[in-house]
């Protein structure tokens, strides 16, 4: 028992990932229209596409369509005009003839283009400069974008504009998607009181985690679901959880194991497991998961701003992938040190820090110099965290480093 319960404690982080990622997978599919409510949901199918595009040979200039391979001589009659969406009716050209076309057209078989700044006109004569065109020139041919039956876009492929934009050139207008995890997000803690909380006094601290969890949960695909902040009572964090209706619950402060520590205690009572209890991590150390009898996961955030914010980086993000069907893999990126950094301890260290392009191409990563947990000012101005694995040597300005990029706006 006691070397199962230590098993838990002070794990990688990369263990501690896994071990969470493990306890979830996509729900149900549902079927949504592809329209910009779409953006950020999920493909739980492919998309194939059911004819080519261009559906015909379309001409990808305003000109005359010619005979390909065929000579013009003192000029060609004109037969015909091809407009987008108005294609030419009659047979093609003959030697001789030609078909007005314009961008976007259906260009007759077996010919080329020739632009119009080549053609003069007088009657229904046409005469063009320089060489007749080799096959096909100009011409944008039928499935040349994607042919029929390919598949565009594979399942677990976020939507995007652009993804959109490839969906509905495919003709589809629905897809099958995997659900947003309903979240909900619980403060905790005596001193706890909501931002604009009438008669706060100085013995109070504003919720600040809450909102800016509610938004990453948001940008991450979550559907959040802000709870009440309640105070360091078993009573009342049970009986908020009891009540949340969400696939994760997501619980800020009273992780660690002081006197007013109480969530995991608390969630004792109605039967979690757990499966992280403590994490080598700085900050973050706290952070746990585990699973309640009824299925509902609970991550344990630290209270600590930058604490429960680069835990989210870490996990709930990488969560809430895995939950909506995307790889929750971990793109890490590489940036130069703008200055030295001191040797770091026996846990890995997630540094706050900004970055900026050097006219050589090279990004260089400033690390703030007061890394305190607490410090909410100094999260809101970094845009990335710079990964120092546990036990590493000092570093002069200019070492490598790895970073994880925050999404900023
Ligand atoms: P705890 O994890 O409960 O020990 O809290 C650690 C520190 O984080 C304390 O100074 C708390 O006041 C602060 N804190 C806890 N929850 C929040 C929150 N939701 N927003 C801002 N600060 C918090
Ligand atoms: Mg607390």
């Amino acid at each position: 028992m006691h070397l199962l319960t230590s098993s838990l404690k002070d794990l990688p982080v990369e263990e501690a990932r896994a071990r969470m990622l493990a306890a979830v997978r996509p729900g149900a599919p549902e079927q949504i229209v592809l329209d910009r409510h779409a953006l950020g949901r999920v493909l739980a199918e492919p998309i194939q596409a059911v004819r080519d595009q261009p559906p015909f040979d379309a001409s990808a200039m305003d000109g005359y369509a010619v005979p390909a391979g065929g000579r013009w001589g003192e000029g060609l009659r004109l037969v015909g005009e091809s407009a987008a969406g108005r294609p030419y009716a009659g047979p093609p050209p003959l030697a001789g003839e030609t078909v007005r076309v314009f961008t976007g057209a259906r260009v007759p078989d077996g010919c080329a283009v020739v632009i119009q700044e080549r053609a003069t006109r007088e009657g229904d004569q046409v005469r063009f400069d320089g060489a007749a065109p080799s096959f096909k020139a100009h011409v944008r041919v039928r499935g040349g974008d994607f042919r029929r039956n390919e598949v565009l876009l594979p399942a677990g492929a976020p939507l995007d504009a652009w993804r959109l934009a490839l969906a509905a050139s495919a003709g589809r207008s629905e897809a099958l998607v995997f659900p947003r995890p309903r979240v909900a997000i619980l403060s905790t803690g005596e001193e706890i009181v909501r931002a604009g909380a009438a008669n706060a006094t100085d013995a109070q601290i504003f919720d600040s985690n809450g909102p800016a969890l509610s938004t990453l949960i948001t940008q991450w695909g979550g559907l959040p679901i802000p709870l009440d902040p309640v105070r360091d009572s078993r009573d009342m964090i049970l009986a908020a959880v009891q009540g949340a209706e969400a696939d994760l619950v997501v619980t800020i402060g009273g992780a660690s194991v002081g006197d007013y520590d109480l969530v995991k205690p608390a969630l004792a009572q109605l039967g979690l497991r757990l499966s992280v209890e403590t994490i080598r991590l700085r900050p973050g150390k706290p952070t746990w998961f585990g699973t309640l009898p009824d299925g509902r996961r609970v991550l344990g955030l630290p209270g600590n701003p930058a604490s429960g914010l680069v835990a989210a980086e870490l996990f709930l993000r990488p969560l809430l992938a895995a939950w909506q069907g995307v790889d929750p893999a971990f793109p890490l990126e590489h940036a130069r040190l703008a200055e030295p950094l001191e040797a770091t301890g026996p846990r890995e260290h997630w540094m706050r820090a900004r970055l900026s392009s050097r006219p050589d191409g090279s990004v260089a990563a400033k690390v703030f110099p007061d890394q305190d947990s607490s410090l909410v000012s100094v999260f809101a101005a970094a845009d990335a965290l710079v990964r120092r694995p546990a036990g590493t040597p000092a570093l002069a300005a200019g070492e490598v480093v790895e970073v994880l990029r925050l999404k900023r706006l």
